[in-house]
């Protein structure tokens, strides 16, 4: 493709963008890591590991060790989603805890 074509597509793209910015807004949540993540964790694939993980665990949460049901267990995300977007949907990167463990993490 020859520069000048380029340049006229992102010039067009950039005029639809910013026509249509509700949809570039939507566009960017649904593949921004978090909305990638979620998408996955509802998925069949996602649900069926979260089982998968919740056995491999022994059904006790990975930061505090204590007794964690299938349905409370939150996903989370080892390396932090904000510094590490690229292991969004790596599984290695993923573990099975309490909402309120999750939430403390967080804060550090
Ligand atoms: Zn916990």
């Amino acid at each position: 493709m020859n520069s000048k074509r380029l340049y006229q597509l992102t010039f067009e793209l950039d005029k639809w963008a910013s026509k249509n910015q509700d949809i570039v807004k939507d566009i960017e949540q649904r593949y921004s890591p978090r909305g990638r993540f979620k998408t996955w964790r509802n998925s069949p694939e996602g649900k069926t590991w979260k089982k998968k993980q919740y056995i491999k665990q022994e059904g006790v949460c990975a930061i505090c060790g204590h007794c964690l049901t299938l349905k409370v267990a939150e996903i989370d995300h080892i390396k932090p989603l904000s510094l590490y977007p690229e292991l969004a949907t790596t599984t290695s990167n993923l573990q099975l805890v309490h909402a309120h463990c999750n939430r403390t993490k967080s804060d550090h």
